[in-house]
């Protein structure tokens, strides 16, 4: 494994997250070679490890995750990562330390936000991870910079749908990567730093490198803008003239608990917070943050929590902000009077059966693609990057690696200079002022987590395409994606 970087340079390679026809289990490597008189010193960092969502597809039985796999760095001392940097609290970006840590691996300290801390410690706790195993956490804020060996990192703060989301731009001596981290453009936030395009921009001339978040570059246009979902949202609740609101959230996205509540105290409408544990767990969390919803509410309205019972205490017109278990009788009995606001696709299927059953009206994500927080960037999110920076090479994540090959064409068309091979897992690349050059490309493998007792173990499986039990294939083929470019391509081309 060391053969590979018998020269000195600087190294990335993708462990999780440039995968066939998946997006998720985030994990990245960057090694920095330097010659030195004693020799070659080789300095590490990884950034993110996430867990692999779809692992009942790798098929072993009762897995209960997977993860990228970086034992090889682990255990070969010359490698040894010196650092985990985290961009934020996602579980396809953060949980696959637990599982690491349950297997008996020694992990490096960690590098991320408040939120993300606040995240993990709870994940330790769920998994019963002993404070002696428990990396160091170092909490870092936007524009901290951190030496370690021969590279610099700078935390560069990122629009995503939670609090305290990092991208980063990693120094070397042969190239200056921003790895952009979950995160769109959109600076209208509620809650958050947003993208600090002012400090990205001071960068222009010395970033070579984007290592860019694409989940979202099957969208044209900018990534919808907290501030125009917040508006949105008021604007249905007015304009429904009902009094009883169902508007069910993610609960990863505490962006979306905010923007719902902010709606609802536009519209002078009282709050209820009704979900499943899961739920309550993360507004636990928010308000240990330090959202205080009573503070924003202001006695303008009141804020209510949890028991069925509090619908008497709260008036005739309220919003119920939830997840998609049982919507209740909150609006069975009159439901002429009600409306639901669905926030986002994943929820669309269990309630429209509910509402529907019920006769209630709703709106959806489906028709209102302003309804749901977005956090990614879209095609326009990254040509105002590449407009800010100076022509650097964009390397695609977070994205199915036939996602990649469809947008390439248009990509061109629209300026980029895209890394010319897609990576994949495993592949290990070199980075160069205005190069990027492929040097090995080994099958890439997926850890499948078994837990027996309190302690993981891991089993070995190659990547393949797993789709056909994912989401992907049935809401994005490739044949639909390569159609929806060329679109796009077209269009372009009319406009000039
Ligand atoms: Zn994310």
């Amino acid at each position: 494994m060391t053969d590979c970087f018998a020269e000195s340079g600087f190294y990335w390679r993708p462990l999780g997250g440039n995968n066939i026809d998946q997006i998720s289990g985030h994990c990245y490597q960057y090694t920095d070679i330097i010659s030195k008189k004693s020799g070659l010193a080789a300095t590490t960092i990884i950034v993110d490890l996430g867990k692999f969502d779809n692992h009942q597809a790798l098929g072993i039985k009762n897995s209960t995750a997977a993860v990228p796999d970086i034992r090889n760095l682990l255990k070969t001392p010359f490698l040894n990562p010196r650092a985990l940097f985290l961009t934020h609290s996602h579980p396809d970006h953060l949980n696959g330390i637990v599982h690491y840590l349950k297997a008996g691996f020694l992990m490096p300290p960690l590098y991320g936000g408040k939120y993300t801390k606040m995240i993990l410690d709870d994940l330790y706790a769920t998994f019963k991870v002993p404070e002696y195993m428990r990396p160091d956490f170092i909490c870092i804020k936007d524009g901290d910079r951190i030496k370690i060996g021969s590279l610099e990192i700078e935390a560069i703060a990122a629009s995503h749908t939670c609090f305290d989301s990092f991208g980063f731009i990693i120094k070397s001596k042969k190239a200056v990567v921003y790895h952009t981290g979950d995160m769109k453009i959109d600076s209208s936030t509620y809650f958050r730093k947003p993208t600090n395009l002012k400090k990205i921009k001071t960068y222009a001339d010395k970033i070579t490198h984007v290592v860019a978040d694409f989940c979202g570059i099957t969208e044209d246009g900018f990534a919808v803008r907290e501030a125009d979902t917040f508006k949105k949202m008021a604007k249905i609740i007015r304009k429904s003239r009902k009094d009883k609101i169902f508007i069910p959230v993610y609960p990863t996205h505490p962006e979306m608990y905010l923007i719902a509540f902010l709606a609802a105290l536009k519209t002078k409408k009282n709050v209820i917070f009704y979900g499943s544990d899961n739920f309550y767990g993360y507004l636990e969390l928010i308000k240990n943050y330090g959202i205080s919803f009573e503070k924003m509410a202001k006695n303008r309205i009141k804020v209510f929590e949890g028991k069925p019972q509090k619908i008497t205490e709260a008036g005739k017109s309220f919003v119920v902000i939830g997840d998609y278990n049982d919507i209740g009788t909150f609006f069975g009995d009159s439901p002429k009077n009600s409306i639901g606001i669905i926030t986002a696709k994943t929820f669309f299927n269990p309630l429209k059966g509910q509402f529907n059953s019920r006769n209630i009206k709703f709106v959806t994500v489906q028709d209102i693609p302003e309804l749901q927080g977005y956090g990614h960037g879209f095609i326009g999110d990254y040509e105002y990057l590449n407009n800010l920076l100076k022509k650097p090479i964009f390397v695609p994540t977070h994205c199915p690696c036939y996602i990649v090959e469809g947008c390439r064409q248009l990509m061109q068309y629209l300026g980029f200079n895209m890394i010319e091979t897609t990576p994949q897992n495993n592949q290990l690349y070199k980075f160069e002022y205005e190069k990027c050059s492929l040097i090995t490309g080994e099958p890439a493998t997926w850890l499948v987590v078994n837990y027996s007792g309190s302690s993981a173990t891991f089993n070995e499986v190659w990547q393949k395409p797993t789709s056909g039990e994912g989401f992907l294939k049935r809401t994005f083929s490739a044949r639909r994606c390569r159609n929806k470019f060329n679109m796009m391509l077209l269009m372009r081309q009319k406009r000039g």
